[in-house]
């Protein structure tokens, strides 16, 4: 892959990384390290953040573009990819890997296995021997969905894939393996309270392993729970892994066990052909019932309104909507679809549906549709403190790469909801993740009880499900945290509560 003269110099071992970048000459890496004056790929990664490649003679742009792939320093906050999307293209390259029979185990690792809302890049372990290295890089090479191969050190290929997504690709061996998936799944300030606690025994831990600082030795890295076991600590969920405090971390181990996409027992919100879906209700119930087998009801939440004109179920077709969900029920043999709906809050707070239709449904979620870029918190805390009003759709209005969350306080909006027995939203729909990861923390807290939903509109859609549990696991929720794990049987004594609350 390198142009390499007879009398080229040679690459100094601190910057081997730089010489496996593709088409960069030894002569080349001279060039930058003397231009630049750097000495470890640490400096080199400063100079580079700060545009100083752009002054080194004769590296073209190409090279440029290239050098900041390897290096991971090519994508902004602009071009992060939602998680959503990265999670597809990722087990797409995990099932192709998978059917290479050098690959003895694969995985993702980084940002996408530790489901941040946004994702730079696909990080991917391999576990091979070393002698299938070469024929693996060849596979990868030749494989349909890659587009060039920016850089190959001895463990690690750089790849863009046809769809522009970077592919970071690490090899570890059987030894290795678990200390490299830990070590590249990070995050960074996680894997230096690691270094830390491995420090206090006398350890080293990278992604080779554990070693001894003395003398080198290997003492373990097969498994992850090898190293979390000689480190004196309990397996962390990746989801978890973030940059906290270490105190943080040790409350972590306090929760009973994070909340799993099978202990769903329901969807609180699902928008269907009588609104802006495009499934009947009939096929919607069919098809959950099939797919998700551990669902024991569904809500259906259309959004309700008489002032808006399209895409809306005008509150005077409640009634036979209601009549066509009876229908269903009836030849499912029990109440499966539960009757709710979607209300928009008003500019003063209120839900825009009246009393007596509102009272009539068994859910009633009540979202902000407009006015994004005020201070909500006040609308918010009227829409809690409205007795009708079980849940508040997607609480923080934001939109990824679109909009940020609307300014509010968010401690008394969650103060409220606590107080009132209202429910807040975990919106799944990719785009949204409405609350997010810090925010669900927050909430919960505050002794906030959250609802997963998917917000579908297609049956594509309820897949979404699985993201807004990860926010859930992220946000560090565990069952008991989220009331669509629970039987309807205590949704209904959940909206109870609100009532007597209410009545207080
Ligand atoms: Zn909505």
């Amino acid at each position: 892959m390198k142009r390499r003269g007879k009398n080229s110099p040679a690459i100094p071992a601190s910057l081997a990384p730089l010489g496996h970048v593709k088409d960069i000459t030894a002569g080349e890496v001279q060039a930058i390290q003397e231009t630049l004056n750097v000495n470890s790929i640490r400096e080199l990664v400063a100079a580079i953040s700060n545009g100083l490649l752009e002054t080194v003679q004769g590296i073209t742009a190409v090279q440029i573009k290239n050098i900041k792939r390897a290096f991971k320093l090519y994508k902004t906050d602009d071009t992060r990819i939602p998680l959503w999307d990265a999670r597809v293209a990722g087990q797409e390259l995990l099932r192709i890997f998978a059917q290479f029979p050098e690959v003895e185990k694969v995985a993702l690792t980084g940002s996408l296995r530790r489901c941040k809302d946004t994702v730079g890049d696909i990080d991917i372990l391999i576990q091979a021997t070393e002698a299938d290295r070469r024929k693996l890089l060849y596979k990868i090479s030749r494989m349909p969905q890659t587009e060039s191969i920016v850089a190959t050190g001895p463990h690690h290929f750089c790849v863009v894939l046809r769809n522009q997504l970077q592919a970071d690709i690490r090899l570890a061996t059987r030894k290795h393996y678990g200390a490299s998936l830990l070590y590249y799944t990070g995050s960074v300030p996680y894997n230096q309270y690691l270094e830390k606690l491995a420090g206090d025994k006398g350890l080293r831990f990278g992604p080779l392993g554990l070693t001894d600082s003395q003398s080198g030795e290997y003492v373990a890295g097969e498994q992850e729970t090898d190293i979390f076991r000689h480190l004196g600590i309990g397996y962390l969920d990746p989801e978890l892994r973030e940059g906290y405090e270490e105190k943080t971390y040790a409350a972590f181990y306090q929760i009973p066990s994070l909340v799993t996409f099978n202990q769903l027992k329901g969807d609180m919100q699902i928008h269907t052909d009588w609104s802006d879906g495009t499934e009947s209700i009939a096929a919607i119930a069919r098809y959950l019932s099939h797919t998700f087998p551990h669902y024991q009801y569904i809500v259906i939440t259309d959004h309700v309104s008489g002032k808006r004109p399209n895409h809306v179920l005008p509150p005077e077709d409640l009634f036979r909507q209601a009549e066509e969900i009876d229908r269903i029920n009836a030849l499912m043999g029990f109440d499966y679809i539960k009757k709710g709906l979607e209300t928009d809050i008003l500019e003063n707070g209120a839900p825009e549906l009246a009393n007596d239709i509102l009272l009539q449904a068994d859910w009633v979620v009540a979202s902000i549709h407009t006015d994004f870029a005020r201070d909500n918190t006040d609308r918010l805390i009227r829409a809690c403190e409205h007795p009708a009003v079980h849940c508040i759709g997607h609480p923080s209005g934001r939109m990824i790469g679109m909009r940020p969350p609307y300014p509010a306080d968010w401690n008394a909006v969650f103060e409220a909801a606590a107080r009132t027995g209202t429910a807040l939203e975990i919106n799944s729909r990719p785009n949204r993740l409405d609350l997010n990861d810090a925010l669900i923390h927050q909430a919960i807290s505050r002794g906030v009880t959250l609802v997963i939903n998917s917000d579908a509109r297609t049956l594509s859609h309820f897949d979404f499900m699985k993201l807004g549990v990860s926010m859930a696991r992220r946000g560090a929720c565990s069952k008991r945290d989220i009331l669509n794990t629970w039987s309807w049987n205590d949704v209904e004594a959940f909206k109870a509560a609100k009532q007597r609350l209410a009545q207080q």
